[in-house]
C-alpha cells in the first residue's frame, strides 16, 4: 500500500484538469482496506478517472484501486463465471474474454475505466448494459468495515444508474465482479451505427469478434481521444421522459431523436438536443463542447474543473430554456459541495 502526500491529480483523469489531493492512497490487495478509514465527506475513490470532473481539490484521501486480475472460476459449458477484480482494466477484460471463446461483452468494448467503476452507472454501450451478464458485484463496505456481496437484483441497476453511484454512493469500494458469458454467441445489433459500420464491411452475420473491431472504429471516428483531448465521454446522460412530454416535444422538433425506454418513458437524445442550442464545437477559453460530438464536453488544454463546470451549467440551463427538458449529469463531480 504506497501512500502520496499533496499530489498533483492532472493525469488521474481523463479531463486532465488541475487539481490536488491532501493524500493519496494506493490499495493493493483487500487487505488494505482494512487498514483504512473512508469519510464520505472529503475522500474518494478513483478508477481509471474517466467519468469524474474534479471542480476543486480534494481535501482528502484518494484511493486508487490497484487489485488487478482476471480468469474463468467455473465453467458450465454453454456458460463461463468470470471474476474480475476491480483494478483490471474494462477494455482488458473485454478483449482477454474474446480471446478466451466468450461472449457479451463485444458491444462494451473500448469503454475507457477499471471493472471496479462499472457497475457503478451500470455502464452501456449500442444497446447492452453490464446488469446484462452481471453475476454479482464483491465491495468493502467503508461503514461496517467489512467485505460484502451483492447479487445483480440488489445492485439497483437503472440506465446509467446503481445504488453505487446513488443511494449508497461513497458507502462501498468494489473489489471485483462475477460475470456469465456465454459460449454461444448472439449478435446484439439494435443500434443502426453498428449495422451500418459492419456493412461497409460486407459482414452479414458476425462474430463477436468482428462486433467488437466495429464498435471500436465507430468509438475511434466518433469520439474524442481522451489522450488528445481531455474529456469523460458523455457530460449528461440521454433524458427520459414521459410518453406525452416525449410527444409535445415532438411535435415541436420533428427530428429530435426518441427510443422507447420502458412501458411509460421515452428517451431521448441529449445530444440532438445541445446541439440544437448552438452548442457543438462551441469554445469557451479551454472549456469547449466537442466539435464531433455535443454530448462531450472536452479541455482544450487549460481548462479548470470549474471553467468546464460552468460551461455544463450554462449548456443544461439553454436547453431548459429552450425545450423545457433537463439535463442532468452523466459524469461525476467532486468536491460534490461544488455541484
Ligand atoms: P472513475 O471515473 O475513476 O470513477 C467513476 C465513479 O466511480 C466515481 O464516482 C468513483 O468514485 C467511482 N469508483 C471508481 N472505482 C470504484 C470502485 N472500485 N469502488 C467504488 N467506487 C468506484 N460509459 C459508459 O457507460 N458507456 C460508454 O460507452 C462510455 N464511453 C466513454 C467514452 C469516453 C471517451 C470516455 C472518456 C468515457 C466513457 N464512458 C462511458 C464513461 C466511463 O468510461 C465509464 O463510466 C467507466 O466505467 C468509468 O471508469 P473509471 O475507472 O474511469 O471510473
Ligand atoms: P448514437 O449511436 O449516435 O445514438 C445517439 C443516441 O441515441 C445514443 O445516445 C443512444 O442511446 C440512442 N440510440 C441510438 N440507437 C438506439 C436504439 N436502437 N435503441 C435505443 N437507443 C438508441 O450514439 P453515440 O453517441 O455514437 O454512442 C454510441 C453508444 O456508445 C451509445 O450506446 C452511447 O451510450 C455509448 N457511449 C457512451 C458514452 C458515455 O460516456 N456514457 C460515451 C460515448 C458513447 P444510449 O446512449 O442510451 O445508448
Amino acid at each position: 500500500m504506497k501512500t502520496g502526500e499533496n499530489l498533483a491529480l492532472k493525469s488521474f483523469t481523463t479531463f486532465g484538469v488541475a487539481a490536488r489531493a491532501a493524500r493519496v492512497v494506493e490499495i493493493d490487495s483487500p487487505a488494505d482496506l482494512a487498514r483504512c478509514r473512508f469519510e464520505p465527506a472529503t475522500d474518494l475513490v478513483l478508477g481509471g478517472g474517466s467519468n469524474v470532473l474534479l471542480a476543486g481539490d480534494i481535501d482528502g484521501t484518494v484511493f486508487l484501486n490497484r487489485i488487478r486480475g482476471m480468469r474463468a472460476v467455473e465453467d458450465r459449458g454453454e456458460s463461463v463465471l468470470v471474476e474480475a477484480r476491480g483494478g483490471q482494466l474494462w477494455h482488458s477484460l473485454v478483449l482477454w474474454s474474446l480471446r478466451e471463446g466468450l461472449s457479451g461483452l463485444e458491444n462494451l468494448s473500448l469503454i475507457p475505466g477499471l471493472v471496479g467503476a462499472a457497475p457503478m452507472q451500470n455502464i452501456g454501450a449500442y444497446g447492452v448494459e453490464l446488469s446484462e451478464v452481471l453475476e454479482r458485484v464483491e465491495a468493502w463496505d467503508w461503514q461496517q468495515g467489512r467485505m460484502v456481496e451483492f447479487s445483480t437484483a440488489e445492485c439497483g441497476f437503472a440506465y446509467r444508474d446503481s445504488r453505487f453511484k446513488s443511494r449508497d454512493a461513497g458507502r462501498f469500494f468494489i473489489t471485483r465482479i462475477f460475470l456469465r458469458l456465454a459460449r454461444h454467441f448472439t449478435p446484439r445489433l439494435d443500434y443502426d451505427e453498428l449495422r451500418e459500420e459492419l456493412g461497409r464491411s460486407n459482414i452479414a452475420a458476425p462474430d463477436a469478434h468482428q462486433v467488437s473491431r466495429a464498435v471500436i472504429m465507430l468509438r475511434r471516428r466518433k469520439l474524442p481521444d481522451p489522450t488528445l483531448l481531455g474529456n469523460a465521454g458523455s457530460f449528461f446522460k440521454n433524458p427520459q421522459v414521459s410518453a406525452a412530454e416525449a410527444e409535445s416535444l415532438r411535435a415541436r422538433f420533428r427530428d429530435l431523436p426518441s427510443f422507447p425506454a420502458n412501458a411509460s418513458t421515452v428517451k431521448l437524445s441529449a445530444a440532438w438536443l445541445i446541439e440544437q442550442c448552438g452548442w457543438k464545437g462551441h469554445r469557451e477559453g479551454d472549456a469547449g463542447v466537442s466539435d464531433r460530438h455535443a454530448l462531450v464536453l472536452v479541455n482544450h488544454g487549460n481548462a479548470s474543473g470549474a471553467e468546464i463546470l460552468a460551461l455544463a451549467h450554462r449548456v443544461r440551463d439553454s436547453v431548459l430554456e429552450r425545450t423545457g427538458v433537463r439535463l442532468e449529469p452523466e459524469a461525476r463531480i467532486y468536491p460534490e459541495t461544488r455541484t
